[in-house]
């Protein structure tokens, strides 16, 4: 799960990280009172920026042709404009693919008299199984361009998870990034802080960028994370009750909502074969299969172990939902699964959603005479398959004509 800038920025804070203060508005109205607080404080100048779970907002475009997802305003009526040239308007960047996301959240704040920009993240090193600290003297801009035309200028240093951050660990960054004396000092700090909130948030991906050297009001030098992005690990949110609360449903595909209202794992996919499976492991490999015989599946839906009969109707509903659907593909095996539970689950769900298209069933496994006995005494005029293979083909043969 994803969440926005000034959500990680608010944890961040909360492990000792420098973030520029700011507020998160919903409204024109709300963006102008934080403005007016600001420019209060004594500050001259405003960024606001649009919050989408999606980066390049900088260099983003809207759709009704307003430039920039982040923006400087001189005064309370710049911040007003660029508020309601944001909210509730559509930004399309490099990540957002051309259908581009709405903003529904600016994030008002003083805007940092940046001197410098670096890049730095934590994330775990899969090949070495240890976490990962990278950062780079060329902050601000495309990462992937620099990894690839520049290796050489990103840093990396592994962290032993036995060990955790060390001091030393961030002399070694710092250095690497020609930070001298205090701001030494304060790398090291930050740089703790950004990986304590990594791994008490059992996030995947903590990234600032840019992390930048700034000039504040006494003219002092210091480093403060002007951006923030942070990936979590679905797998640990349960133990994480105030981040659950940051999720925004609004960033998220409207059918994966759905299926997660019913604990279905469905992911959509390309092609026009709907698959409906219980299991991960034969969910893929009945995607492989419909390759193999010369289609392509539309969805991964693993119904999980235990699949009810509401769930079923769910599974159908939401399959049903995707145009580009032209047959469907039913394939259980029942371990702990019944296979009747199943067969009474489509009958129902066929019944209730006018299925029109074609239906491949194979069942297999635990009371599955007694399932063949429902799906036979429907009435229903489906296609059965002895064999997965045997399945296989004859749903792909449906689309192939
Ligand atoms: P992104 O484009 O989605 O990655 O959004 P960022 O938060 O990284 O902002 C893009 C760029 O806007 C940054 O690289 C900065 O150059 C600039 N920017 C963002 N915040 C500030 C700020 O407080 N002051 C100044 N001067 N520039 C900023
Ligand atoms: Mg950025």
């Amino acid at each position: 799960m994803n969440i926005h800038e000034y959500q990680a920025k608010q944890l961040l804070k909360q492990y000792g990280v420098a973030v520029p203060p700011g507020d998160a508005c919903k409204t024109v109205e709300e963006a102008k009172v934080a403005a007016e607080k600001i420019f209060a404080a004594g500050n001259k100048l405003i960024v606001i920026k649009s919050q989408i779970h999606a980066g390049g907002r900088g260099k983003g475009t809207f759709k009704h042709g307003f430039q920039g997802g982040v923006k400087l305003g001189k005064s309370v009526a710049d911040v007003v404009n660029f508020a309601e040239n944001m909210l509730g308007k559509t930004l399309v960047t490099k990540q957002t693919g051309p259908e581009g996301r709405v903003v529904s959240t600016v994030l008002v704040a003083a805007a940092e008299d940046i001197k410098k920009e670096f890049y730095l993240a934590v994330l775990l090193d899969r090949a070495n199984s240890r976490p990962l600290i990278m950062a780079s003297t060329e902050g601000g801009v495309d990462i992937e361009e620099v990894a690839e035309k520049h290796p050489e200028k990103i840093i990396k240093e592994h962290i032993d998870p036995l060990v955790g951050f060390k001091d030393f660990n961030g002399w070694k960054i710092a250095n690497a990034l020609g930070l001298r004396g205090d701001l030494a000092k304060q790398a090291v700090r930050l740089l703790a802080g950004v990986y304590k909130t990594w791994w008490e948030a059992d996030a995947a991906m903590v990234e600032i960028n840019p992390l930048c050297i700034c000039v504040g009001a006494d003219g002092k030098e210091k480093l403060v994370a002007v951006d923030a992005k942070i990936g979590l690990d679905d797998n640990a949110l349960y133990r994480h009750k105030d981040m659950q609360e940051m999720r925004d449903l609004a960033e998220e595909s409207p059918l994966e909502i759905e299926a997660s209202k019913f604990n279905l794992n469905y992911i959509k996919l390309d092609g026009s074969i709907a698959c409906l499976v219980n299991g991960a492991g034969l969910a893929m490999a009945t995607m492989d299969i419909i390759q193999h015989y010369g289609a392509s599946p539309a969805n991964f839906l693993d119904v999980g172990g235990g699949a009810s009969k509401e769930q079923v109707t769910a599974a159908f509903k939401i399959i049903l939902s995707d145009p580009a659907v032209k047959a469907i593909f039913v394939n259980i095996f029942g371990g702990i699964m019944d296979c009747n539970v199943i067969a009474t689950g489509i009958v129902a769900a066929v019944k209730e959603t006018g299925l029109t298209l074609p239906l491949v069933v194979r069942l297999e496994g635990n009371n599955v005479a007694a399932g063949k006995k429902t799906l036979a005494e429907s009435g229903l005029t489906l296609i059965t398959g002895d064999s997965m293979a045997d399945a296989a083909q004859k749903v792909v043969a449906t689309v192939a004509k």
